[in-house]
């Protein structure tokens, strides 16, 4: 049983780790999303090793990280749309779905004739793609279902026993998943999952609208065609209550076990079990560290978390959009 050890990313680490890469091995990867856990995305049997160190369902496809434009043709068929998205907002949290070329694994696309792919910026991970030379499969680094990790510790502690290699970059910058679009019809967009990359930034950029969800036809497909779309996902254990507005008056006569998460600082009086994403209330600040909050919440043992919805289109939506699905039964 592998027992995960946690790499700096010194040059002589990177080059460890991009050789483990080659030859098939899981490493957990920083990305400024949340961590990934990633394999040779041409390797089927990289890439089935992590579905089971996951426990994720083979139906559930796999987002492909490149490190170049060179790369993106060699696993998808691109279209002017999505050379238009890929210059403007890459390296960065945006994921697009395109047809896919024969040398992608059906075991990454759970069968389906499309492949996700993203350019990530993070540095470190940008070095090691470059020294593996391999586009790398890589979902976030969690057990299925659990909340995503934003940092190697939480990686450590949801898969320290299944993998054996983690890179360390630090705290994820923006902490939720990429934005996911659809750009199989180049003329007909569709947001499959809200991030960073709004889709009033992406709307801009095509010059048309971008529309939210599957197109009918994928609605019934069997593999998972669209990720957060799970309606439970990104779940804690304790129970996830949203509201529009919190109270700390109502936090004052709750009980123990009840923990109260506010977006910003709330005036006083604030008891032990409440708690705010940021003391100023900013949007990205707050984004960045709920995953992080909610492990938190897990472990010091309380069993309901009442959260705050963000107010606001943008990365509000994005927020709003992961706490729906924690929340979800
Ligand atoms: P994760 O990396 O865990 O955030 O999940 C990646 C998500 O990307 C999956 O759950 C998919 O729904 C989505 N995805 C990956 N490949 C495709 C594809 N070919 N078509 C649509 N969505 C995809
Ligand atoms: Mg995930």
């Amino acid at each position: 049983m592998p027992r995960a050890r946690i790499y700096r990313g010194t040059a002589h680490n990177l080059r460890l780790l991009a050789r483990k890469l080659q030859q098939g091995v899981l490493v957990a990867v920083p990305s400024e999303t949340v961590y990934g856990l990633a394999g040779n995305a041409l390797d089927a049997q990289a890439c089935r090793k992590i579905f089971a160190a996951k426990g994720r369902p083979s139906t559930d496809p796999l987002i492909v990280h490149i490190h170049s434009l060179a790369q993106l043709a060699e696993v998808a068929v691109t279209n002017p749309a999505a050379l238009r998205l890929a210059r403007q907002f890459w390296p960065g949290p945006l994921t697009l779905v395109l047809p896919k070329r024969a040398v992608v694994p059906d075991a990454v696309t759970a069968g389906l004739a499309s492949v996700a792919v993203r350019m990530p910026s993070d540095p470190l991970l940008r070095r090691l793609l470059k020294l593996c030379g391999l586009p790398l499969a890589a979902p976030s680094a969690n057990p299925f279902g659990y909340v995503s990790p934003t940092t190697a510790e939480h990686v450590r502690h949801g898969l320290g026993s299944k993998i054996g290699f983690i890179l360390d970059g630090g705290p994820a910058r923006i902490g939720l998943e990429s934005t996911i679009v659809d750009l199989r019809q180049p003329g007909r967009p569709r947001l499959l999952r809200p991030g960073a990359i709004t889709r009033g930034q992406l709307g801009r950029a095509l010059g048309r609208r971008v529309v939210v969800g599957l197109r009918p036809s994928d609605r019934n497909k069997g593999a998972q065609i669209a990720p957060g779309l799970l309606k439970r996902h990104y779940s804690p254990h304790a129970r996830v209550v949203l509201h529009r507005k919190l109270s700390t008056r109502r936090a004052a006569t709750s009980g123990p076990s009840e923990a109260w998460l506010f977006l910003k600082r709330p005036v006083l009086p604030v008891r032990s079990n409440v708690f705010w994403l940021d003391a100023a209330g900013t949007t990205p600040v707050a984004a960045q560290r709920l995953f992080a909050m909610l492990r938190q919440l897990d472990q010091a043992g309380y069993t309901i978390i009442h959260v705050e919805l963000a107010r606001g289109a943008g990365l509000a939506e994005a927020l709003n959009d992961r706490l729906r699905r924690a929340a979800a039964k």
